[in-house]
């Protein structure tokens, strides 16, 4: 086989073979630069240079600016007006020009519809059927721009608040537990520098007050629920401690768990409530003096009465010494006009006692009484006065009794305003309401309500709408003050209960208060008044430094059986109580006294005689209760002014209890 036609031939086809295969790369790039030209989600659009009209554009493309192929195909972009911005594709054709290829030249371009769309566009000159053209990628990067913008202002946002919020804000890393960012506010509350606070620990920088609040927060960190308004002392560098409400929550930061902290201080807050507190109790204290004050002319009446009916009825008594019935009658009488007395002033001094409130189970009615009685002492006889229910109802209320006695007499003393001038009637009414069926809506518990009405002047919209406000009043200097009804409104609030005022001009007022029902337990009833308790022959030294008492104290004890001796002064007594050889059962002794006082005198007797009883007799029992009295050595209480009754019951009751445990 001659090798040069094998040659020729080899020559030929390995000529044909190239151009094969030079055709099919050029076939197989055209399809690939079809397929992507077609298929590509960024807008490709073929620009004849020299013209500059679209000789193809994609389906991206269409996408992007809503032109269709047979729209755009022959135009110019000009003529679509697809520069949002002239100056825009000036500068992309110089830099063609330059480079003959541009890449993520930025630009604003116009959709069909006017919308604007910003486009990254890359592209690179060609020829194609030897004419120079330029193959253009669009990408609209809009959106793109639009979410980098959103969060880079959000992040702003949220950067900027962190900063200037009043709230101290921090950032922990929950591992490591320390602080990453913190704001102002934190710096400010914690009164430490950014770096001493920086890469520290909460514990490093002596956070907590209170050990335990760490242990406590770290536990309510872990529920569901996070720690949301925990409070917490803390302890600011100058040693000085806050209170914070602490909330919490976890997220992750650069794949490690942080706590974002947030710390609203409430001191001021506490301290302005408590605050508040001490005003309301302030408040309600001068009301009730000021009540009382008004009051005080009427008691002064009542007790002038009664000191008649005592003047009168001895003097009788003395003329008709002759007569044991006729003495006996008068002597009645002035018994009846002293236990008169008695109460009287075991009422004004439980209404003006500054007594902080205290809350035990109270019988409604019996308030209610007691406040009628005082209030009847200074009521002009042309009022009348009605009471409705008030007979043996046993309703309990949990509540500070003279607090009550403070809203019954405002209630009464401005229904007697009201009728000032004329004849009218005061109604008192009390009423048991039962509990509204479950199934209703704000169903409420069994309930006392308290009525009071007048049939007064009544009050007009205006001044009705006002009637709570405090200092408003419609009288006139020195006549009212304007704060009995909301001190009455603040009171019927604090223990749970409501008031409604209904009232007409020329007719009348009435208030109707309601307060939850106590269910609890009956307080236990006085210890029936029987026969006097006698005594045994048992010695009692009596101590009061006003003779005519210890007089009247030796007579009636002698008379029940008891070896008595009293005396006026307590350092005499003291004399009597030689230690080691006591021969007295009991000692009861005046609390106020010259020299020495009744507690005094029981310390110095407790020092020598360990188990000897002592009772101390006293007006002004509020101020003690039985534990203050056994811390000082004293056994038991007597309230004066002293009654046969009481003295015989009390001395009985002390001599009968068990001996008390030497302290
Ligand atoms: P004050 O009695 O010191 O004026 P209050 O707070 O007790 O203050 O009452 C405010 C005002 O409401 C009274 O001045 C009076 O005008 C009116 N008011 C209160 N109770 C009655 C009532 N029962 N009848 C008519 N007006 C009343
Ligand atoms: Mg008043």
């Amino acid at each position: 086989m001659p090798p040069t036609s094998e040659t020729a031939v080899t020559g030929e086809s390995d000529l044909a073979l190239r151009v094969r295969q030079l055709e099919k790369a050029l076939a197989e790039s055209e399809e690939r630069f079809e397929k992507t030209f077609s298929a590509s989600a960024d807008g490709i659009t073929v620009t004849d240079l020299v013209t500059s009209r679209y000789i193809n554009i994609n389906e991206g493309f269409t996408r992007i600016f809503g032109y269709t192929r047979e729209e755009a195909v022959g135009r110019l972009a000009v003529e679509l007006s697809i520069w949002a911005y002239p100056k825009d594709r000036d500068s992309l054709v110089q830099e063609i020009k330059r480079c003959g290829r541009v890449r993520d030249f930025i630009a604003v371009g116009r959709n069909k519809d006017g919308s604007f769309r910003t486009c990254s566009l890359s592209g690179e000159v060609v020829e194609i059927s030897g004419n120079p053209s330029l193959v253009l990628v669009v990408r609209d990067i809009t959106e793109q721009l639009r979410t980098e913008r959103a969060l880079r202002e959000a992040l702003e946002r949220f950067s900027k608040s962190f900063m200037v919020s009043p709230d101290a804000i921090c950032l922990c890393e929950v591992e490591s537990r320390r602080f990453v960012e913190v704001n102002d506010s934190f710096l400010r509350l914690m009164g430490v520098s950014r770096g001493e606070a920086l890469g520290h620990t909460a514990r490093e920088l002596g956070f907590y007050a209170r050990r335990e609040d760490e242990e406590h927060l770290a536990r309510a960190l872990r529920t569901e629920e996070g720690a949301r308004g925990f409070e917490l002392r803390i302890r600011r560098s100058n040693g000085e401690e806050r209170t914070v409400l602490f909330s919490g929550e976890f997220m992750t930061l650069d794949g490690s768990e942080h706590c974002l902290i947030v710390l609203h201080d409430i001191t001021e807050l506490q301290r302005a409530a408590s605050e508040r507190a001490l005003l309301q109790e302030q408040l309600q204290q001068a009301q009730k003096l000021e009540a009382l004050g008004t009051l005080a002319g009427g008691i002064a009446h009542d007790f002038n009465n009664i000191l008649t009916a005592i003047m009168a009825y001895s003097e009788m008594a003395v003329m008709d010494a002759e007569d044991p019935d006729e003495v006996r009658s008068h002597l009645d009488e002035v018994h009846k006009a002293s236990l008169r007395a008695r109460d009287l002033v075991r009422q004004i001094l439980s209404f003006s006692r500054m007594k902080k409130a205290e809350r035990r189970p109270v019988c409604i009615a019996e308030v209610v009484r007691e406040a009628i009685s005082l209030l009847r002492s200074s009521l002009p006889s042309t009022i009348h006065i009605l009471e409705e229910g008030l007979e043996g109802d046993q309703a309990l209320v949990m509540a500070d009794p003279t607090q009550l006695h403070q809203v019954i007499m405002n209630l009464g003393t401005n229904s007697t305003h009201a009728m000032r001038g004329r004849a009218g009637v005061l109604t008192f009414g009390l009423a048991q309401l039962p509990a509204d069926a479950p199934e209703l809506d704000g169903a409420r518990p069994a309930r006392v309500c308290i009525m009071v009405s007048d049939t007064g002047s009544g009050m007009s919209p205006e001044v009705l709408a006002r009637l709570f406000e405090p200092f408003f009043t419609t009288k006139g200097q020195g006549e009212g003050t304007g704060l009995g009804m909301s001190v009455v409104h603040g009171i019927v609030q604090s223990h749970g209960g409501t008031i409604a005022v209904e009232s007409q001009v020329g007719v009348g007022t009435s208030v109707r208060i309601e307060l939850p029902l106590h269910t609890g337990e009956l307080r236990s009833a006085e210890p029936a008044v029987g026969g006097l308790p006698q005594g045994r022959g048992e010695a009692l030294l009596f101590i009061d430094d006003e003779p005519q008492i210890c007089q009247f104290a030796q007579k009636m004890l002698t008379r029940l059986g008891y070896h008595v001796t009293s005396c006026t002064n307590p350092l005499e007594a003291l004399g009597l109580l030689v230690p080691g050889q006591c021969g007295f059962a009991l000692v009861v002794t005046d609390l106020t006294m010259p020299n020495m006082t009744g507690i005094e005198l029981a310390r110095r007797i407790r020092g020598g005689h360990p188990r000897l009883p002592i009772l101390l007799s006293s007006g002004l029992p509020g101020m003690w209760n039985n534990e203050r009295l056994a811390e000082v050595g004293i056994n038991g209480l007597l309230t004066k002014p002293l009654s046969i009754q009481s003295l015989a019951g009390a001395v009985r009751r002390m001599l009968d209890a068990p001996l008390p445990e030497p302290s």
